[in-house]
């Protein structure tokens, strides 16, 4: 169905104009085959990525050269844009990261590729090629990496994260060779950003149940590789929760790495100032009740907290969810300003707090007055 995509119809024309190769490759066939959603859409052909940019332009389309040194460049077409890459092949080179050369054959195209089910191409007419037995694998859901595991990672550390991303999300089957080579080798990942393990690790957590894979990298070690201390022993039943309570629309991987509550994760993973700030809100919601939580840092923070407690064995109490409702629109109705002719320095911020901690206890009904009067009051006893 996507193949009747106009605008990525016109990007094929356009590359295929002059006899060169254009197919469809990755995600996009793998998807597409399984019937998932399909994200965006890479392209292989045989044009050089000079030829790549003529072609294009001359068919008036838009060309970004998002990767120029490894061959890819962005056409945009339809106001999207396809990530057009010449076929290439690995050359080795002193046994390190693998340096690239063109190709013209869609065999070498697919050795370079990770994944069996990462190398299947289609034409723009649907037909499907098949150069490393893909197909096969993709009907098994068996994650396998195209030629020899440990070769394959050594060339390149992510592949080890990509592969247990590509498990929870496609893989039922993963060779006991692939895990061992990826466990194995799991120190290479040292060597990769943290923004790209950042990456791997958010969609790896989106998975519909990322458990299975997310154990086997317990098992193996690439977990406190890359989270030290995380613990992922109750994911299984965080995902059961999900199921059982629901999660609106909210993103599976904040809560689900809250759970694994690696103490460092924000600087593992390069997280950004606001997901930063929603996992440490997690984090403190876990300590004190739902609907205070919700008052605190909103509905949805209290919301992940109480999926978290559910997964280790905390029921969640009858009426949970109008209660968080409740907590998150409550709103203290005293301000500074109100006691301001009677109180003034620490004196005010502290019969504020009293009188806030007080409203919270109260399930946020107390009204205005009598939080006046606990604000006012001197303090009993002390
Ligand atoms: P999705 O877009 O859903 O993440 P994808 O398979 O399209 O999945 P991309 O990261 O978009 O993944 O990469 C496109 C294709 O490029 C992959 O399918 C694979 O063939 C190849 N590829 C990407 N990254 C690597 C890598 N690190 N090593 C080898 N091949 C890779
Ligand atoms: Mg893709």
């Amino acid at each position: 169905p996507f193949l009747d995509d106009p605008a990525l119809k016109q990007v094929l024309a356009a590359l295929s104009a002059e006899g060169a190769q254009a197919l469809i490759v990755g995600g996009a066939v793998r998807n597409a085959l399984l019937g998932e959603p399909v994200a965006d859409v890479d392209i292989a052909t045989s044009a050089r990525p000079g030829e790549t940019l003529r072609l294009a332009e001359t068919a008036g389309l838009r060309t970004v050269p998002t990767g120029i040194d490894h061959g890819t460049i962005t056409v945009i077409a339809g106001g999207r844009g396809f990530e057009v890459t010449s076929f290439r092949r690995d050359v080795e080179t002193f046994g390190r990261r693998a340096v690239v050369a063109y190709s013209d054959r869609i065999e070498e195209d697919a050795q370079r590729r990770d994944f069996t089910m990462n190398a299947i191409y289609a034409t723009s007419t649907g037909e499907v090629l098949d150069p490393v037995g893909g197909l096969e694998d993709l009907a098994r859901r068996r994650l396998r990496f195209v030629g020899d595991p440990h070769d394959r990672i050594s060339e390149d550390y992510l592949r080890i994260l990509r592969f247990f991303r590509f498990l929870a999300w496609y893989g039922r089957e993963a060779e006991l060779q692939a895990v061992a080579a990826c466990g194995e080798l799991r120190e290479g990942l040292a060597r990769i950003s943290r923004e790209r393990i950042g990456y791997e690790i958010r969609r790896l957590l989106n998975a519909p149940d990322p458990s299975p894979s997310v154990a086997l990298m317990t098992e193996t070690g690439v977990l406190t590789q890359v989270l030290p201390g995380a613990d992922a022993s109750d994911l299984p039943e965080l995902v059961e929760a999900e199921h059982e309570y629901g999660t609106g629309a909210l993103t599976a991987w904040p809560r689900r790495l809250a759970l694994l509550a690696p103490p460092d994760a924000a600087e593992a993973l390069r997280l950004s100032r606001d997901e930063t700030r929603t996992q440490d809100q997690i984090a403190q919601a876990l300590t004190m009740p739902a609907p205070v939580a919700a008052y605190h840092f909103g509905r949805a923070v209290a919301a992940q907290s109480v999926l978290i407690r559910a997964a280790r064995g905390e029921t969640p109490p009858f009426g949970w969810c109008h209660r968080l409702a409740r907590g998150a629109e409550a709103k203290f109705p005293l301000t500074a300003r109100d006691l301001m002719p009677q109180l003034s320095g620490p004196a005010l911020g502290q019969a504020l707090r009293r009188a806030e901690a007080a409203y919270i206890d109260s399930d946020f009904t107390l009204p205005r007055e009598a939080l006046l009067q606990i604000a006012l009051q001197p303090e009993a006893g002390s």
